[in-house]
């Protein structure tokens, strides 16, 4: 069986960029505004010998009217399809009321889900973590997605299990 990752969070968090450099695909539009990627996009990897897929989300804002609602709906269904759900938050935008609605739902979630905190480029790692450990969902795991930072050592935990 393939692993199926879902990639989560408010837009603009850069998910459709952790997408791309899992996938190596230039399939998911990066854009300076959030909310482009309405729909579900599905992408393989590989690492080391294993094979995993990944699932990139427009996103969930927390407040969720007219296409947010969509996009809500789409990253439910990713979560719902998913083994292991990347739960991404933004280390530059700092803790968020929007993250902490989102953490809400996923603690309820039955799947597995790994607390990712993006755009610690730049950062020092230890203080970029700050409030983040306050969501509950365990230990938070900074990477760069723009970047590579720390992302296969991410997957590589992630994919242990399987
Ligand atoms: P999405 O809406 O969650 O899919 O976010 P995108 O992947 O479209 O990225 C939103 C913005 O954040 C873009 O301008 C990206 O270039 C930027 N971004 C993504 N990852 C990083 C990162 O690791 N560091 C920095 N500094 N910017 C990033
Ligand atoms: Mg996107």
């Amino acid at each position: 069986m393939t692993p199926v990752i879902a990639l989560v969070g408010r837009p603009n968090v850069g998910k459709s960029t952790l997408f791309n450099r899992l996938t190596r695909s230039r399939d998911a539009l990066v854009a300076d505004f959030p909310g482009l990627t309405r729909d579900r996009k599905y992408g393989n990897g590989m690492l080391g010998d294993k094979v995993y897929t990944v699932i990139d989300t427009g996103g969930i804002s927390g407040d969720e009217e007219g296409i947010d609602a969509a996009m809500a709906e789409q990253s439910l269904a990713a979560i719902d399809e998913a083994d292991i759900v990347l739960f991404m938050v933004d280390a530059r935008a700092g803790l968020i009321a929007a993250d902490q609605a989102i953490a809400n739902h996923l603690r309820v979630n039955q799947k597995k889900t790994w607390l990712v905190v993006n755009k610690t480029d730049g950062l020092e790692e230890h203080s970029a973590m700050g409030d983040f450990w306050s969501l509950g969902l365990g230990d938070p795991w900074p990477i760069a997605a723009a970047h590579g930072r720390n992302v296969s050592t991410l997957i590589d935990a992630v994919l242990a299990p399987f």
